[in-house]
């Protein structure tokens, strides 16, 4: 019997579900030992990490959510842009979004887990911000499910964080994804293939062009990078917003000789044109 759980654990996970407990302080207070308990046992909290039910097989080998909040994740029925795989009405299933049509992005294409919302989003910025990095192995897992028909041969490439942000936030997400993806869908990793040279700092204040003046060289390849000889590469992330990143990454690649070019995220956020324009808000979701 799975037992029931509360609270924060100091080993880093936290459970922010359902599930209000009845009972005096004295349930509460053993809740919380057990809780601290867990967490010195499992890496991850043992039940949904959607919506805290408990799992069949109990404890989880992995980090992982139950059926119904697995569905939740990914992208609802209808059409979706070729390019960025955002949600989007199209006259033609194979003609860009009007943002792919003014990116004109460099990739052959781009999946991703599901939109930027709900769930999926509430996991990415766990992962993120919340010091739970383990979230990565579940996600990473979802999004190496999305690349059905992409070629075996083809190189993991996260995109790098500039060092000054890694020291702030001490690891980085996309070379985690990277890492599950490698491992779940038996691809070579390669982590340190390109570097970023300018933090990017301020660019969720940013409009569209100040965003491509900011992106603009931000990668170069490693110096210890050899060349990819026309090798097919997996660009890995964790949000697609404006594309920009994705495309200045994907550019410093082919700088290095590679061959098609594949982006896949755990998540892209809608299609809102509007937005394209105009000055972003501060933004959690920005990936620079
Ligand atoms: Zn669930
Ligand atoms: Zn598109």
């Amino acid at each position: 019997m799975p037992p029931q759980r509360s609270g924060e654990c100091r080993a880093g996970w936290a459970f922010t579900g359902p599930r209000p407990r009845p009972g005096g302080n004295w349930q509460k207070v053993w809740a919380a030992v057990r809780d601290e308990l867990l967490a010195w046992v499992f890496p991850w909290p043992p039940y949904c990490l959607g919506c805290g039910a408990d799992l069949p097989h109990w404890p989880p080998a992995d980090p992982a959510i139950c059926p119904r909040c697995q569905a939740r994740l990914g992208h609802e029925p209808g059409s979706r842009c070729l390019w960025c795989d955002r949600p989007a009405w199209l006259a033609h299933p194979d003609e860009p979004c009007s943002q792919c049509r003014t990116l004109g992005p460099p990739w052959v294409a781009v999946r991703a887990v599901g939109t930027y919302r709900g769930l999926l989003r509430r996991l990415i910025l766990r992962m993120k911000y919340e010091d739970e990095p383990y979230l990565a192995e579940l996600l990473g897992r979802a999004m190496a499910a999305r690349t059905g028909g992409w070629p075996a041969a083809a190189l993991v490439v996260p995109v790098p964080m500039h060092p000054d942000r890694l020291r702030q936030r001490g690891f980085n997400q996309a070379i985690l994804l990277a890492r599950a993806v490698a491992r779940t869908g038996g691809w070579q990793l390669a982590e340190n293939l390109l570097v970023r040279r300018q933090a990017g700092a301020g660019q969720a204040t940013l409009g569209a062009a100040g965003r491509r003046l900011n992106v603009a060289g931000v990668f170069a390849p490693s110096p210890r990078a050899r060349r990819l000889a026309g090798r097919p590469v997996l660009l890995v992330d964790d949000v697609l917003t404006t594309g920009r990143t994705l495309a200045a990454a994907c550019e410093a690649l082919q700088a290095l000789g590679a061959g098609a070019v594949y982006g896949l995220v755990a998540a892209a956020t809608p299609l809102q044109p509007a937005r394209y324009t105009a000055p972003e808000r501060s933004g959690e979701m920005m990936p620079l």
